[in-house]
Formats: C-alpha cells, structure tokens, sequence
C-alpha cells in the first residue's frame, strides 16, 4: 500500500482507487512554446515514478496527460514565426514527446491536446454560466465568479479573505496572492486566432482546459491530481473552483506536488534565464540515464538543487549498477546457496519497496540498492553467489528498474539523436568536441566551422578561433592559413 503527502488535507494518506479498480489520474502536462528544461522534467519523471509505482503495486492505473498548444505565449510566438499556431507548436509537442522517451517516461493511457477539446470547455462554461457563477464581460470574455466559491484556498491554504468581488484578471499566471475572478474563455483581440462557439468568439483560458479534459476522460472525481508546486496557486486551486461549482462533488482526492528544481538555490524557469533543456546537457556529453537519476534521486517533496558535479555522481552511479547488472548476469555460479546473501537480498528489495511505499522515498528506494550492490559484489568476490543468488538479485534488480528505469543502456543512441537534431537546427557548435567527435563531419560542417572561425579572427576573438581549431584538431581536421584564406583538410 502507497501513502502518499496530499497538499488538500497536509496529511499523508494511504491511495487507493475510489472505485476499488482502476487509479484514474491527471497530471497536467506541457505547454508547447518552446524547448522543455530539466526542471520540467523533474515533475514529469517524478509522476513517472508515481505512475510506475502504482504499477507495480499491481493497480490498474488510467494516467491522462493535457498539452497545452494554445495560450498567450503561443499565440504570440506562432504570430511572430509568421505561421498557424497548430503547426508552432507541432514541433515543440513532438519535442516534448522525444525528450520523455529519451528519460524513459512512460506515456500516459491518454494525452489530450487543448485544441481539440474546445467544445468539452465550452459546455464546462455553460454549466457555471447557468448558475450565474460564469459572466461574461464587455469584450465578451468569460469570467468566474470567485466570491461564489466560498472554499477557494482550500487547495494552497491562502488567506484569501478580503478578496473584492468582481475584481479580474485575465492572464494564466497572475501574481501570487491576488484571488481573482479569473478567465474562463478569452475574447479575441484583434488579429488573433479564435474558435467560433455558442460563447461567442474567442479561446479557453488554460485553467479550464485541465477540469474539462480531466472531466471527460476520468470521470467528475478524480483519484489524484498532479503538477510541479507552482500550479497550486492559481491553476489548481481554479481547477478545484471551476469542476466543484459544475459538479457539486469533490474533484480530486488527492493532490500531487512535486517541488522544483533549483540553480544556485532558485526555481529553474525560462523567465530567469536559469536552465538547461535536455538537449543542452546531452551535447555538453551527460547521459540521458544519469539525467533521470539525477532528477529522481531525490525525493519528489524536496527541493533539488541542479549542480554538475551532482550530475557526475549520478553518472557513476548508473555505471555502477549497470556494471553490477552484468557481473551478476556473468558471474560463475558456486554449487552452494549463500543463504546468508539470499536474506540481505530478501531484505533489500522489501526496503526498496518500503522506500517507495513510504510517500515515495525514492532515497530510501535507492539506497536499499545500493546496499544490494554491495552485498551482491562481496559475495560474487569470494565466489559464493549460486544460480538461486543470482535469480533473486536479478529479480530485485528487474524490480528496481520497473520504477528507476536507467538499466537498459540506450545513452549512446540518445546522444545520436542529440547530434542530428543539433545538425538540422544548426546548434552543433553547441555540441562538446568529444561528443561531436563521436561522429564524422561533414564537409559542410567542416567549412562552417572554417568559416566561424576566420569571423572570429576577424572580430579578434582569439578564444574562439583557437577552440574551433583545436575542436577540429581533436577530430583529426588540420587547418592552413594561407593568403588566400583558410583550406583544411583531414589528416
Ligand atoms: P509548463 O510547460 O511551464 O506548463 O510546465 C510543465 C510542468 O513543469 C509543470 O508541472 C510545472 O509545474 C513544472 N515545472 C516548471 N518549472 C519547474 C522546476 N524548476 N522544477 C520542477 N518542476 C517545474
Ligand atoms: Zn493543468
């Protein structure tokens, strides 16, 4: 049985299905303007690890996902770019979905895209509109009617009293603090794009979105809600507002936090400046695995703070235990059961499972492990694992991995792929020379790199002609300056 931390009741709680089947959940998912960084990923793997603890707990689990492809960001990035925002965020939402794979993040049983579920937000509207709780505005935007919900706060405990009725604002993330009626579904301003509905023209607010998709496909109540610790307030307490005053029931049971990740001790975000997105790291020449353990290693209710030389250890780490996963799988087998291994075997893998249990402790889970590690290499030293000591090492280990999922090694593809995208988006020279050396160059690239470099001369940037020549050294590429400019050629 899992006990878990729910922000609504500031309580650990044990997590069932309501309907004693199937675990329904809804972890709100991307918005896709751009690139998603570490931090991101940090919420994700850890509802991954929720999601596959739940599996392995031998719970059916229905998991759905949104995709945020419309919002302000959106709108104004898809303007900028000159095309239909549908295919802006098309190549971000397939990015999205590349960077999950490549840190083993299961899918979701469903991922629902914004766009295609206007008329489920439509109707969500209607039902508040027909108690009055919804009203529409001059511009003909749609508003909720917050003094209305009399246990708004509930969510991130917010003293709200005091909050003025009628009092608006109209985009996603409002200031902290400020309790306002907020917007349901937006009126167009000139130029932009809208959908035509019985609302009258406009498109959804992003709160509105995540109750209507999770309505549709989960049911009026749901077992848990998720999201990283900055959609409490507003986003999910308006989410609770707005699916509670529709349906008169509680929306979710549980409510699932996952605190963020910290550079030099402030939150990861875009908005600072402050991040690296998977592909920075996997051309810097980190693996993806030791990424996901990174990410995961630290309990999903504390705060992690990002540090290279942390994302070295967790390297090694993912070394050891694949080297161990090896030794295991090779290793002579002595005639006789080590009984005495087979109990510390026993008793690592039910701490593994404590771990997890215990409000998902993935630092207990992954101790407990390593200590397996340990055992398992001393008696594989003095030859006394036989094949039952084997069998059960192994099936802890395929237990481990079912949640922490770094053992199968696929961080040389991952970086392959890094590579060519990195070559059809023209970022190569972000790429470290000993990850670019792990394939050939191309003429063109060559050139490229020939030619940045004599604009570097030029702009007595001495630092950078001489790494791009030394880069191109690394890979066997000499370079001659002549009168008549640069020739290279491979040695
Ligand atoms: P977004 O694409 O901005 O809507 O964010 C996707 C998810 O990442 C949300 O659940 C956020 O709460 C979460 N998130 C954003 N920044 C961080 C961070 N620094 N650490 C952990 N989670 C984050
Ligand atoms: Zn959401």
């Amino acid at each position: 049985m899992i006990r878990l931390f729910n922000t609504l009741s500031g309580q650990i709680e044990p997590l069932s299905p309501a309907d004693g089947s199937t675990f329904r959940m809804y972890a709100c998912g991307p918005t896709v303007y751009d690139y998603g960084h570490i931090g991101n990923f940090r919420t994700f793997c850890h509802v991954d690890v929720l999601r596959r603890t739940l599996l392995l707990e031998g719970l059916n689990v229905r998991h759905v996902m949104n995709i945020t492809d419309v919002d302000d960001k959106i709108i104004r990035n898809a303007a900028q770019a000159g095309l239909p925002i549908s295919q802006y965020t098309q190549k971000y939402e397939r990015a999205f979905f590349e960077d999950l794979d490549a840190l083993t993040v299961a899918r979701p049983e469903i991922i629902a895209r914004a766009t295609e579920h206007i008329p489920f937000m439509v109707s969500l509207i209607q039902r508040l509109a027909a108690q009055d709780i919804a009203y529409q505005t001059e511009d003909g935007s749609w508003y909720f009617r917050i003094s209305r919900f009399p246990a708004y706060g509930k969510l991130s405990k917010k003293d709200l009293t005091g909050i003025t009725d009628g009092a608006r604002v109209d985009v996603d993330e409002y200031e902290k603090d400020s309790a306002r009626d907020f917007a349901l579904w937006k009126a167009p301003k000139p130029g932009e794009h809208f959908w035509q509905t019985e609302l009258g023209p406009g498109r959804p607010g992003w709160h509105i979105e995540c109750s209507a998709m999770a309505m549709e496909y989960l049911g009026e109540s749901i077992d848990l809600h998720a999201g990283g610790e900055d959609l409490m307030f507003p986003h999910h307490e308006n989410e609770i507002a707005q699916s509670e005053c529709a349906t008169h029931k509680p929306f979710a049971r549980h409510w699932f936090h996952v605190r963020f990740l910290l550079v030099e001790g402030r939150k990861m975000s875009k908005s600072e400046g402050n991040f690296f997105t998977l592909r920075d790291l996997l051309l810097k020449g980190y693996k993806a695995s030791a990424i996901r353990m990174l990410l995961i290693s630290v309990p999903y209710r504390q705060q992690l703070n990002f540090t290279f030389e942390g994302l070295a250890a967790e390297t090694a780490a993912v070394e050891r235990l694949r080297a161990f996963h090896q030794r295991i799988l090779a290793a002579p087998r002595a005639a006789e059961t080590n009984f005495e291994l087979l109990a510390e075997t026993e008793e690592c893998r039910i701490a593994f499972r404590t771990g997890l249990e215990n409000d998902l402790n993935t630092a207990e889970a992954r101790a407990a492990i390593f200590e397996l590690v340990r055992a398992g290499n001393a008696a594989t030293d003095s030859g006394t694992l036989s094949q039952e000591n084997a069998a059960a090492i192994l099936d802890a280990l395929r237990e481990f991995d079912s949640v922490f999922a770094v053992l199968e090694d696929r961080d040389a593809a991952i970086t392959k792929f890094a590579l060519d995208w990195a070559e059809h988006e023209g970022r190569l020279d972000q790429a470290a020379p000993e990850v670019l050396a792990q394939r050939g160059l191309t003429d063109d690239q060559i050139q490229s790199l020939v030619d940045e470099r004599t604009q570097a001369k030029r702009a007595r940037n001495f630092a950078r002609a001489d790494q791009i020549r030394n880069d191109l050294a690394a890979k066997g590429i000499l370079l001659e300056d002549s009168k008549d400019g640069v020739r290279w050629r491979r040695k």
